[in-house]
């Protein structure tokens, strides 16, 4: 089946006279017969649900759905973007590890590894995005055990070079870990681009509504873990919190997967509500429909910011005029997603007037669902930046994020107008 008709219709098909919609399984534990049978549950020998902290029959679904639209082999839904990417480092790496991450990524995952991780001895090398393989290849070291980049990266909407960062990762025997927040698998495929492990901020584009928080960690299979089995003993050595079991040997290539749930899912609970996958689910059947839209109409939008002499620059990599361009035409042939970022003529007091003046773009944190938003980051995320470190960290005082939504685009370009000449 095509992406389409998964969005709308995969994982979930209900046999003779069961609802025909996913139901939401308000249950946290199940009921069996034998605790013989509990048992083996407990010993992972049968498949089954026996506590919603680690499997849900509505969250499963979900997870099935969203592995096939990614092409994965399986995956775990979490209960939010932050801690799906914990949970994809934290699954490999351990004190005196190491990770590579591309500096473009979201200001949560810079935290998560550069502050919080750093202090359980996970350390991180942040490496600029454009820099040539032999230059990202200085940062490797023997104890590093996974690249991490963002498709499109938030806020600074860089396309990542897949081909370099698969080749750095799988030249030193790694995994390359894609945050596909900004892309959604409508967009972009990684898997098919040499991505081992794909991870979500589902309160998002998959979502699409902003109505509930949610991420996910879905594993392509691809990755040979006993290939490199001395950099990666969690998953090729024994288990002795399950008997002794070796994740590869008795999952195949879905042994990453099967250990972020069983293990880290088990222990660190990060799990989400059966409401949050069913509101998910929601949003993943009209996906594919959104986000033609979203690119649409931000690509129109961006036009025409970029002819508008009031505006002083615009960073949308669908542009043909943007430095990643050649990489969307390449990795991201059906659009470019709907999140642009421009600055005004005049400043920081400029920006600020714009954002206020407009009407049918909402001033929030959010970004990427289906209403127009906008964010102002000098005067909020980064507000007790001054202007030299604002610029220093590449948010520049008059920077506007513009989350196009799917609404009309004549309207959000009308309402941009008025608020322009504001
Ligand atoms: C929002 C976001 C996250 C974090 O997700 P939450 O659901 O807010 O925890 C991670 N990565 C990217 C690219 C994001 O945009």
């Amino acid at each position: 089946m095509n992406i389409e008709t998964l969005c709308v219709q995969g994982a979930y098909s209900p046999k003779n006279g069961e609802p025909r919609v996913m139901p939401i399984v308000q249950s946290t534990t199940y009921k069996y017969e034998s605790s013989d049978y509990m048992g083996k549950l407990f010993d992972l020998e049968e498949d089954g649900f026996f506590y919603t902290r680690l499997e849900n029959p509505t969250t499963n679904y979900v997870e099935k759905k969203i592995a096939m639209l990614e092409g994965g082999v399986g995956a775990m839904l979490t209960s939010s973007g932050q801690a799906a990417t914990m949970a994809a480092v934290m699954n490999i790496a351990g004190a005196g590890d190491h990770i590579i991450c591309s500096a473009a990524c979201y200001g949560g995952t810079f935290n998560l590894l550069g502050v919080t991780l750093e202090k359980y001895g996970i350390s991180t090398t942040f490496v600029d995005p454009d820099a040539p393989l032999d230059e990202l290849q200085k940062a490797v070291q023997p104890n590093t055990k996974a690249v991490l980049g963002e498709t499109i990266s938030n806020p600074s909407l860089v396309v990542l070079d897949f081909d370099k960062f698969a080749e750095l990762a799988h030249s030193n025997g790694i995994p390359l870990i894609v945050d596909n927040t900004f892309a959604t698998p409508v967009l972009c495929k990684p898997f098919e681009l040499g991505a081992d492990i794909v991870v979500h901020s589902t309160s998002k584009y998959l979502d699409g509504h902003a109505c509930a928080l949610g991420g996910i960690v879905i594993d392509g299979g691809t990755f040979d873990w006993e290939a490199s089995a001395d950099k990666f003993p969690g998953l090729t050595t024994p288990d002795e919190s399950y008997h002794g079991i070796i994740y590869t040997k008795k999952f195949g290539k879905a042994a990453y997967i099967t250990k972020a749930l069983v293990q880290l899912m088990r222990d660190m609970g990060m799990t989400p509500a059966p409401m949050n996958s069913f509101l998910l689910n929601l949003g993943t059947e009209t996906l594919h429909l959104r986000m033609e839209r979203h690119s649409e109409n931000a690509l129109k939008v961006a036009k025409f910011l970029e002819a508008d002499p009031r505006v002083e620059w615009v960073n949308y990599p669908g542009l043909e005029s943007n430095k990643y361009y050649p990489l969307v035409q390449k990795y991201l042939p059906n659009g470019a997603s709907g999140v642009v970022s421009f600055g005004v003529k005049g400043g920081r007091a400029a920006a600020v007037k714009v954002l206020d003046s407009l009407k049918i773009a909402a001033i929030v944190t959010h970004v990427a669902d289906a209403r127009t938003c906008a964010l102002h980051p000098a005067s909020s995320t980064h507000r007790q930046l001054t202007d030299e470190q604002l610029i220093e960290c590449g948010v520049k005082p008059e920077l506007i994020r513009f989350s196009v939504g799917i609404e009309n685009a004549d309207d959000i370009i009308a309402d941009l107008d008025q608020a322009l000449g504001k």
